[in-house]
């Protein structure tokens, strides 16, 4: 089937890309983190509390993916980063030409670490490798707890899943062992975070691994 074929073929230029932009993030020592999650699991604002913690220690760098506006990269923008939001249009994911033609709008000089807020959701962004280095998916506590086996290729690719809105569990129906459960069946090597980025709850273990990665 020639749809098949086609999807194949964009797969193939994506990878191809995404080895390219991997090549430059390494000899440049740029430590890149793809930021996955549905819209709404607080990728932007954990990124907000996370470059005020550490953006006097790290030199970091944000790469905003929306479908519209650049609302996100405004928040981004008052942190004093730099930052450059790619517009989708209508598009439900990033893929590595979007971030190549996002790299040339950043000085990246100095830059020691670069994260890449992916569009919200949590199918095909799976699929398109950006060079990063790890794979970040933010689960929310107002979502399932079925999220891992109802999006499977999103978990197994993953490296780290954190869940965010723990101040919520009380008022939400969330089974955290459940979840822990569910996401270890798809990927038993998947390193759980828990965390409020609203409240700060658990963001230091956050902190801790990002400045071990390094
Ligand atoms: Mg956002
Ligand atoms: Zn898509």
């Amino acid at each position: 089937m020639s749809i098949i074929t086609v999807e194949r073929k964009v797969l193939e230029k994506n990878d191809e890309v995404a080895a390219e932009l991997k090549s430059i993030f390494i000899k440049r020592k740029i430590f890149v983190l793809n930021v996955l999650s549905s819209p709404g699991s607080g990728k932007t604002t954990l990124l907000e509390k996370t470059l005020k913690q550490i953006k006097e220690d790290i030199k970091v760098a944000v790469i905003e993916g929306d479908v519209q506006t650049d609302y996100d990269a405004q928040r981004i923008a008052k942190y004093k980063i730099p930052v450059v939001q790619i517009v989708t249009n209508g598009g439900c994911h990033l893929d590595a030409l979007l971030v190549r033609d996002a790299l040339k709008s950043l000085t990246l000089d100095g830059i020691q670490m670069l994260f890449i807020e992916n569009v919200g959701n949590l199918v095909c962004p799976a699929s398109y490798d950006l060079g990063e280095h790890k794979k970040i998916v933010i689960v929310s506590t107002t979502e399932g707890d079925d999220k891992p086996v109802k999006y499977p290729k999103m978990f197994r690719v993953a490296d780290v899943c954190i869940l965010n809105k723990i101040d919520l569990l009380a008022y939400v129906d969330f089974d955290v062992s459940t979840f822990h459960a569910n996401a270890k069946k798809v990927n038993p090597n998947l390193l759980f975070i828990e965390l409020s980025a609203k409240t700060g709850a658990g963001l230091e273990d956050w902190l801790k691994w990002l400045k071990e990665q390094l």
